[in-house]
């Protein structure tokens, strides 16, 4: 059978493009995905998340020395399954602020402003608060209110406030600054990931075909022009053809490493391991992610905690509700160390539970957990292969706080979840300080950071528009060939990735079936057109 598209990652955006593609009858589309097609319960109950680490549904990376970390080697989740990242997220629905994009515009992707990216997220949304010029309600991606509600978290929101910190209901409405709970992508409380909802409603479709345990290998080109993928699967390595197209979405760490096994990437680089350049490009470099770091408390209070049983179980089977429908990190809040600042610099995530070593350590009391997050980031990192096979583990490194600005944004903002902690509302359930600094000296704040900061699993911009595709997801200098993930965005935006991965994907399908773009709105202006 003829393929017109083969897509390769069924991620967050490789299941939106495929669901969306396959749209047109008389187009043809096969996903390949290195991971199972797995439905096993952890993969739907949102607070299982964290059990998923370093398990056969994750790529289960580490970083190289983080130079800024005192030479610490990092945790790197990443999911090798159907669903990809959004199978093993923390389902927190954010999509950035409206500066992000309108920066985007401005320096490599002309179309992709706020007011020309806002039509995607609200067509793959479906918001179960209902539609206004910020939210759509017609599209395949649920997005909901946390059924777990956990009573800790309003602590946590309510000593934010005794802080100063206005309260904020809508982290993607007109305002980004605030404290608030996150709306997530969850459907009667369980996890809907990409693959929820954009392909397994559709796998009935005869034009859409879903290869699970199939890893593509490289690029197969005639001349400058990619013509199809060669992939092992079941022990059989084979290639196939793509008629019009190959676009790869297999996220910002291994569409890079495809490209270069591919021969396209900086050509030191492809020497080094004598694979024949064709294109010499700065793929994989760039690397942008957010870093963390949590303080730690015991509480005298009920928290995610030994949650695991057969009444939880019961709740979230027959009422889709209770302490299993949590994401965990169920609060959060956007701050600006500087008040000069254009926009937020540091994002805030509140967790009713221990998050300790990485979250690699299963808790054993109860706590609390929140913290800070530098959200523009200066340092940047790469991408490099470690061996000739898609199989082998990238060396990645991400080069986190290696610059004044990032230390300092961290620093201030460890500053402010101090404040926090002491804050009325959180000192009456505090029953001891588990990982917090010393003090809130320069000295100890530092090497409280050095000591605790982790990756927060937002890898972008490793085949950034503007260097390694073009704003129509293009490979410059070949043909037939796209990136469609995580790893085109210019910049990694101010939040969570996951919907502007997928709001990527929407804007992709209209730019591959050669439809017009949706018309630009931004709230307060009307449509006007592209
Ligand atoms: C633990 C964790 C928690 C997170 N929490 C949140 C959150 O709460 N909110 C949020 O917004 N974002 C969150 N993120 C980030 C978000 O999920 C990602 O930004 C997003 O999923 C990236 O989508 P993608 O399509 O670029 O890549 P992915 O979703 O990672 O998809 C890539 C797919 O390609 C497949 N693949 C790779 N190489 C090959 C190959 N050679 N052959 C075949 N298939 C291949 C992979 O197996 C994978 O399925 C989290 C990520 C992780 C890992």
């Amino acid at each position: 059978m003829p393929v017109d598209y083969v897509i390769v990652g069924a991620g967050s955006a490789g299941c939106a493009l495929a669901g969306r593609l396959s749209e047109e009858p008389d187009v043809d589309v096969l996903l390949l995905e290195a991971g199972e097609d797995d439905r096993r319960p952890e993969l739907r109950i949102p607070a299982a998340f964290p059990s998923l680490f370093q398990s056969d549904v994750d790529w289960d990376l580490r970083s190289e020395p983080e130079p800024g970390l005192g030479g610490r080697e990092l945790y790197v989740p990443c999911g090798r399954v159907v669903g990809g990242s959004s199978a093993i997220n923390a389902m927190i629905y954010i999509r950035g602020h409206p500066l992000d994009f309108d920066e985007w515009a401005r320096s490599a992707a002309p179309g992709w402003s706020y007011a020309e990216v806002l039509p995607y997220f609200k067509r793959a949304e479906d918001n179960e608060r209902g539609e206004d010029e910020y939210h759509g309600v017609a599209g395949p991606l649920a997005v909901s209110d946390s059924r777990s509600r956990h009573a800790l978290t309003d602590v946590m929101l309510a000593a934010a406030v005794e802080a100063g910190h206005e309260p904020n209901g809508d982290f993607n409405g007109p305002r980004q600054d605030g404290v608030g709970r996150f709306q997530v992508t969850q459907r009667d409380g369980y996890r809907w990931s990409s693959a929820d909802a954009y392909v397994r409603p559709w796998l009935g479709r005869p034009n859409l075909d879903l290869q699970s345990c199939a890893l593509v290998e490289r690029v197969v080109f005639d001349g400058q022009r990619a013509v199809g993928v060669e992939v092992v699967s079941g022990g059989r390595r084979k290639v196939i053809r793509a008629e019009r197209e190959v676009i790869l979405c297999a996220g910002a760490y291994q569409s890079p490493v495809l490209l270069m096994l591919s021969g396209i990437g900086p050509a030191d680089e492809l020497a080094r391991l004598g694979i024949p350049v064709l294109e010499d490009l700065p793929v994989g470099e760039n690397l942008q992610n957010h870093c963390l770091a949590l303080l730690n408390f015991y509480t005298t209070e009920n928290a995610l905690f030994g949650i695991d049983t057969p009444r939880n179980r019961a709740r979230l089977e027959t009422q889709g509700a209770g302490p299993l429908s949590s994401n965990i990190v169920e609060g959060g809040g956007f701050f600006r160390t500087r008040p000069d600042l254009p926009a937020p610099d540091v994002e805030f995530h509140f967790s009713p539970a221990l998050f300790m070593n990485e979250g690699l350590t299963e808790a054993q009391d109860y706590g609390y957990s929140f913290g800070p997050i530098v959200l523009k980031p200066t340092s940047v990192g790469r991408v490099r292969l470690s061996g000739t096979s898609a199989g082998d583990k990238p060396r990645v490194q991400f080069n986190f706080l290696t610059t004044d600005d990032d230390l300092r944004a961290m620093m201030e903002g460890v500053r402010v979840a101090l404040d926090i902690a002491r804050q009325p509302a959180l000192k009456s359930v505090e029953r001891a300080p588990a990982s917090v600094p010393e003090s809130a000296s320069d000295d100890d704040v530092r090497a409280f950071v050095k000591r605790v900061a982790q990756g927060v699993y937002h890898p972008t911009s490793t085949c950034a528009m503007g260097s390694v595709v073009d704003p129509e997801l293009r490979v410059c200098g070949t043909e037939g060939l796209r990136v469609v993930d995580a790893s085109v965005m210019p910049s990694v935006t101010r939040g969570n990735t996951n919907a502007p991965t997928i709001m990527i994907a929407e804007k992709a399908a209209d730019l591959i079936l050669g439809r017009p773009p949706l018309p630009a709105s931004r709230p307060g202006e009307g449509a006007r057109s592209a």
